[in-house]
């Protein structure tokens, strides 16, 4: 069934009440300092369409989306089973940025690529040897999802820069563990920077929709990475990405998606086949903001929308 405009519009209405249910990140400054009123949704479709609602119309760093991002770029680049040789892919049930795993269960590499741990080591792994060129790498891969270049928000890595105490200390772990190929600082620039890239709200949802599609681009007729990787993404976006609140996220949503504390959600909904029509009802690709966060990190009034969006569209893929 046809998602209409109006509609959206309507679900924006409905839940914008719920952005005080959240605040914005407080930890990284620049991010404390954006409108937590704050709420957008954008749907891209398979035939190129795309739906905005509400607050359409920003750009917001992309943060722990990022994550998915890099992970299937260097597997791209590398393997799946090199990058699994350094990061698992098992939920924590402890906090994004927890030193509790290294120092209690010491299990050898990060639990997975979601988690601050895990996405540090992941983004040292980024083709190249300098940062810069891991990081022409990282967008160059972006830019290929997405058909144009993104950019740093200069202020919010900065910001983050000044004030990344706990994931230096993480950084010196993984260091410690033999699991970082840069030295720290280095490691902590590359990862600083790729969560500080800017982005729109439909590029988001074009990559929500690639993923979607298992990595291929419905729109260009290209795979633009393997449907192997994109399988594994869409696992770990299902068990880790909406921190420790995936659980109750795959129970009443059920698709895959990735937050991030500035407020944005990846979401990726797969075409499925709906048995009483007998129709196959096409794959999603969506983008929400919403600065206000939870207390598990995730986008208040973004998580309630989507939760509804996936009531009234039976978009569950459980
Ligand atoms: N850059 C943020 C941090 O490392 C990302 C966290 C997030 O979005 O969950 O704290």
């Amino acid at each position: 069934m046809p998602i209409s405009i109006e509609q959206l519009e309507k679900m924006i209405t409905e839940n914008r009440s719920h952005t005080v249910l959240g605040n914005t990140a407080q930890y990284i400054p620049a991010l404390a300092k954006q409108d937590p009123n704050l709420l957008g949704i954008s749907i891209m479709c398979p035939n190129g369409s795309l739906l905005n609602a509400g607050d359409s119309q920003v750009s917001f760093t992309l943060q722990s989306i990022s994550k998915i991002l890099s992970f299937i770029s260097v597997c791209q680049e590398y393997g799946l089973e090199y990058v699994l040789e350094k990061v698992d892919v098992e939920p924590t049930g402890e906090s994004f940025n927890s030193i509790i795993p290294f120092e209690i269960h010491r299990p050898g590499k990060p639990f997975n690529p979601l988690i601050n741990a895990g996405a540090i080591t992941v983004s040292s792994m980024l083709p190249g040897t300098t940062t810069d060129e891991k990081y022409e790498q990282f967008t160059s891969f972006l830019q290929k999802l997405i058909g144009a270049p993104l950019a740093i928000d200069e202020e919010v890595y900065q910001s983050e820069w000044r004030t990344a105490h706990r994931n230096r200390a993480l950084a010196y772990y993984l260091k410690e563990s033999n699991l970082l190929e840069l030295d720290v600082e280095d490691a902590l620039d590359i990862y600083i920077r790729q969560c500080s890239i800017k982005i729109s709200l439909q590029d988001l949802a074009k990559i929500g929709l690639i993923i979607a599609y298992n990595g291929y681009d419905p729109i260009e007729n290209k795979q633009l990475f393997d449907k192997e990787i994109a399988r594994i993404a869409k696992v770990l976006m299902v068990t880790c990405g909406m921190y420790n609140a995936s659980g109750k996220f795959a129970a009443y949503v059920g698709v895959p998606a990735k937050s991030g504390v500035s407020g944005g959600i990846l979401a990726s909904v797969p075409p499925k086949w709906l048995p009483e029509t007998h129709e196959l009802q096409p794959g999603y690709g969506i983008a929400v903001y919403s600065p206000a966060i939870d207390a598990s990190g995730n986008s208040a009034a973004g998580t309630m929308l989507l939760k509804q969006l996936s009531k009234v569209f039976d978009f569950s893929i459980f």
